[in-house]
């Protein structure tokens, strides 16, 4: 286990022997001290990162490429090894970390590792006797900043675009969970990254994060974290003028229509709101369900989270684990008074569970909560297991509810009425929709919201064209130019 920061294609410890420990939120024990970056060691990552970059960003796109896919390929070969560490840092579920979040790391490391060399510029049909063709350039040095929800697949999510491209990489883990991101790195290096191309440095928001979005060398920073920081980013950017792109909190409206097939909103939706404990930015968290069919929906939805098997996340039969700290679970938890406060009714969960074996972890059932739409519960991000229920009569009012918050992530809706899902889609104000589904997420399909929940797009080409920038260049080839000063 990596547990130093990773600068210039080498572990090490920080400058000032500061660590922070790491817990595993199943027991809350110790699982490692951690080096902890601060500004010095900040500076000597943009420094390797400088001189990494000529060399890296001329290197032939395909070279570049064949590295990230070599990359997916180890993360493959570790897929058990980085599945129980990211288990025991986060609480996830092993079941979900082995075959979602490593399959899901490398493959998308693999996406942008084909992609790196089928990212075209383009000729622009200007007046005739030019030439005008546009290039993307690299951005340079790309700092990242990101949560600990799903810190081993946003190692990918933000790195593989950034490095396709050509950029260098400071990136900072969540304190909350550094390892999966050190044990990537240990895999880059061994694949032959070239050293200062990438560093990861574990560190404190308000330092460390702080500093990466200050930093006047530092040409853009990329975010995944809390509407609030994303304010602070925008605002620490500001020195050179940073390119900044966020990917903020969501507020997931979940729309079920009268005509929808009730089994598969119960099990979408559930997957929708507990998968990861709910600790997505995507997650269903408001359930916007028609009254003709809310009493049928509600009654199979309680029974089956009533039936998830909360647990130790290295059990594979387990289907629900802690949630990342203890200061989390308590942040949830009393989201649960507030619901009350305002006259929400809670239908299931509310607590953590009663199990001796659990005592010590973070743990939280799975809550359902009646709520009325402008309720604070229906508005803020919970981030956890914790879902509101309102009901609606006509599809303006469901609309209307949807995006009645300042959110706009992800949406799902559910019916079996064709123009009716066109329409709901085209006029809810989010980044993502879905229908009759719900949380896809895809490589190549751009990810990211609107509103409070950020700007600019991860996945796809939509990344590529986030980590470059378009230069222009016109050529005169046979053009008369008459004199502007003729003499
Ligand atoms: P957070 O905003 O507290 O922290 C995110 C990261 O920012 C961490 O690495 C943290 O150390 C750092 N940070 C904290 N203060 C900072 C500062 N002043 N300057 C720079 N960096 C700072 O968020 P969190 O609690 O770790 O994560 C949960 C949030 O992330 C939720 O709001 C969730 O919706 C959001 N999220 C969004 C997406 C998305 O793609 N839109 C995905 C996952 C999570």
């Amino acid at each position: 286990m990596q547990t130093q920061l990773f600068i210039d294609g080498r572990f090490v410890p920080s400058l000032s022997g500061e660590t922070l420990a790491t817990l595993n939120p199943h027991d809350n024990s110790v699982i490692a001290d951690v080096s902890m970056a601060n500004h010095a060691d900040i500076d000597r990552a943009v420094a390797a990162a400088k001189a990494a970059f000529p060399k890296w960003s001329n290197l032939a796109a395909a070279e570049r490429g064949r590295l990230l896919l070599k990359l997916a390929d180890a993360i493959e070969a570790n897929a058990d090894r980085l599945a129980h560490l990211e288990s025991i840092d986060t609480g996830h579920p092993i079941r979900d970390t082995r075959y979602l979040d490593v399959p899901r790391t490398a493959a998308t490391f693999r996406y942008f590792g084909g992609m790196a060399d089928k990212f075209e510029g383009s000729v622009i049909p200007v007046e005739q006797g030019f030439l005008n063709y546009l290039t993307r350039e690299p951005v340079g040095i790309v700092g990242q900043v990101v949560p600990w929800n799903f810190p081993l697949m946003f190692t990918s999510w933000k790195m593989a675009p950034a490095l396709a491209a050509g950029n260098c990489v400071i990136m900072k883990p969540a304190e909350l969970t550094p390892l999966s991101s050190l044990a990537i790195a240990e895999l880059m290096a061994e694949v032959g990254f070239p050293a200062g191309v990438v560093n990861i440095l574990p560190g404190l928001g308000h330092v460390a994060g702080q500093y990466i979005a200050e930093h006047p060398e530092i040409g853009k920073v990329a975010f995944t974290g809390s509407t609030a920081v994303g304010r602070k980013i925008v605002q620490a950017s500001s020195g050179n003028l940073k390119k900044v792109q966020l990917e903020l909190g969501g507020k997931g409206a979940n729309i079920v229509f009268g005509d929808a097939n009730v089994d598969a909103v119960v099990q979408g939706s559930a997957f929708g709101i507990f998968h990861n404990q709910g600790q997505a930015c995507i997650a269903a968290s408001r359930m916007i369900v028609h009254e003709s069919i809310a009493d049928e929906v509600l009654e199979k939805f309680v029974a089956l989270a009533r039936t998830i098997r909360i647990g130790d996340p290295l059990d594979p039969t387990t289907e629900m684990g802690p949630l990342t700290s203890r200061q989390h679970r308590d942040r949830v938890l009393s989201y649960v008074d507030v619901a009350r406060e305002q006259g929400g009714r809670v239908i299931a969960g509310g607590r953590s569970p009663d199990n001796a074996a659990l005592a010590n972890g973070c743990y939280v059932e799975p809550t359902i909560v009646e709520a009325k739409p402008t309720d604070r519960v229906s508005q803020e991000e919970v981030f956890g297991p914790f879902m509101t229920v309102t009901t609606f009569s006509t599809d303006e009012e469901a609309l209307a509810i949807a995006n009645g918050t300042e959110y706009g992530l992800g949406a799902g809706l559910w019916t079996r009425d064709l123009q009716r899902a066109h329409r709901v889609a085209r006029e809810i104000h989010s980044g993502m929709v879905w229908v009759n589904c719900y949380k896809r997420v895809s490589p190549g399909s751009p990810f990211g919201g609107v509103g409070a929940s950020g700007y600019g797009r991860e996945m796809g080409f939509e990344a590529m064209r986030e980590y470059t920038q378009a230069k222009s260049v016109w050529v005169n080839v046979d053009a008369q130019i008459p004199p502007y000063f003729p003499r």
